[in-house]
């Protein structure tokens, strides 16, 4: 009879593991090694540049020759990934002998342990066992670990409990740009606080039990309605729910992060940060404009221009900008464009200077509007550009888009 595998957590840290081999299936299972602190030995006249990049940090020991029987000396399981199945039959063999679990390659009935597809989340390692189908296995895996990640399989009864504020970035609005450790305390939340830019789909996938603040819907003006959600992030933490203040982007990217972060340590509230992909960089991106280029410039310069040029609260220095001879990349800038155009052409640039603003960045509304620094006035009106749009400026421009600017100037 065949009998199914017994499972079982091996904890392997600072415990020798043999891996006879230097391919592409010891690659992919030395860092699975190295994650659980293994002390791992690998034996091989050769190794793939990724393995020998291990050895050079440090992380693992290389042994430069072919396999010996007293390399299994002292070791507590061991991997047998030559390309020599006679090779493999004698690792087992001696394995075997001396009572060392061992995974074979070649010929998983012939070893006395297997792989699993294990993947981990939150704490949580999940590991599959398919009957010697590892595609099947591995798909498994990634259902699961995708069902925690988005909460659809939550055990939320058992979920983390801690008080405190999370400042989370959602990235430019599609969900799938999200960070998992984003997606993660989202699930965890007690309470979401919400921009009108964070990606909106996951706040309908929230638990019903959520409280749910859009602070779209809070009254208006900028110092107010910041003053009312720094309130609210405090209260709520203070009452021992954990929040998560959710943004579009990266908080601390024109996001005021840094002000609830203020708030939340003079009234004593625990808070951490998870990053997000910040539109001035990914959605240029989406679009197929790199904000770098090799050989085309070495700098690339974000600002807002909420406020136009010349105006006394402004922090941006236009002429500086335009001697620059980097990327700008400006946010919040539609209703300004035109003075900043002005001001980057009186400063120095070049009045063709290539320009494309991106509208909506992976939204179903995406768009791109190609003009040059002479143009962007006239094709921001011509084209009804809306916020949100990120305004990109310079030579990358031309580099996405060579046959629109087919001229050096
Ligand atoms: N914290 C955010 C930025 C907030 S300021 C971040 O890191 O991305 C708001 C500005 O961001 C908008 O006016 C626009 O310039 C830009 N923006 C954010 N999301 C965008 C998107 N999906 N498409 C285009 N522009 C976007």
């Amino acid at each position: 009879m065949d009998f199914p595998p017994y499972p079982s957590g091996l904890r392997l840290a600072g415990r020798r593991v043999l891996v006879v081999g230097g391919g592409n299936v010891a690659q992919r299972r030395v860092p699975q090694l190295i994650a659980v602190g293994a002390d791992v030995h690998v034996v091989s006249p050769v190794v793939t540049p990724a393995i020998e990049g291990l050895v050079g940090s440090g992380e693992i020991t290389w042994h430069r020759r072919r396999f010996d029987d007293a390399d299994l000396d002292g070791a507590w399981y061991v991997i047998a990934v030559t390309d020599d199945a006679a090779v493999n039959d004698r690792i087992s063999e001696l394995a075997d002998q001396q009572r060392i679990f061992c995974v074979r390659s070649d010929d998983a009935t012939r070893g006395t342990a297997w792989t699993p597809a294990v993947g981990r989340h939150a704490g949580v390692t999940v590991a599959v066992l398919g009957n010697r189908e590892p595609r099947r296995s591995a798909a498994l895996r990634d259902e699961i670990l995708e069902a925690i990640r988005d909460g659809s399989i939550a055990a939320s009864h058992h979920r983390d409990h801690t008080p405190g504020v999370t400042l989370v970035g959602g990235g430019p609005g599609d969900p799938d740009l999200m960070s998992i450790a984003g997606r993660r305390a989202l699930m965890e939340a007690d309470v979401v606080v919400a921009d009108r830019l964070a990606p909106r789909e996951l706040l309908g996938e929230l638990p019903s039990d959520v409280e749910l603040i859009d602070v779209a819907k809070l009254p208006r003006g900028r110092s107010a309605q910041q003053a009312e959600i720094n309130r609210v992030i405090v209260d709520r933490a203070l009452a021992g729910k954990r929040v998560v203040r959710f943004k579009g982007g990266d908080n601390f990217v024109f996001g005021r992060g840094y002000e609830e972060i203020i708030a939340c340590r003079e009234a004593g509230v625990p808070v951490t940060v998870i990053p997000g992909l910040t539109s001035p960089i990914a959605v240029p991106a989406i679009a197929g404009i790199p904000v770098t280029h090799r050989g085309v410039t070495h700098e690339f310069t974000i600002v807002s221009g909420h406020l136009p040029p010349g105006h006394p609260e402004s922090l941006v220095d236009y002429s500086a900008l335009a001697r620059m001879r980097g990327t700008v990349i400006v946010m919040m800038g539609v209703e300004n464009s035109a003075a900043i155009a002005e001001a980057l052409v009186a400063g120095g640039r070049k009045p063709g200077t290539p320009v494309a603003v991106v509208c909506d960045g992976t939204m179903p509304t995406q768009r791109t509007v190609l003009s040059t620094l002479g143009t962007l006035a006239a094709s921001v009106a011509d084209e009804s550009v809306q916020p949100p749009a990120i305004i990109v400026i310079g030579d990358v421009v031309r580099v996405a888009f060579p046959e629109a600017f087919p001229t050096q100037d």
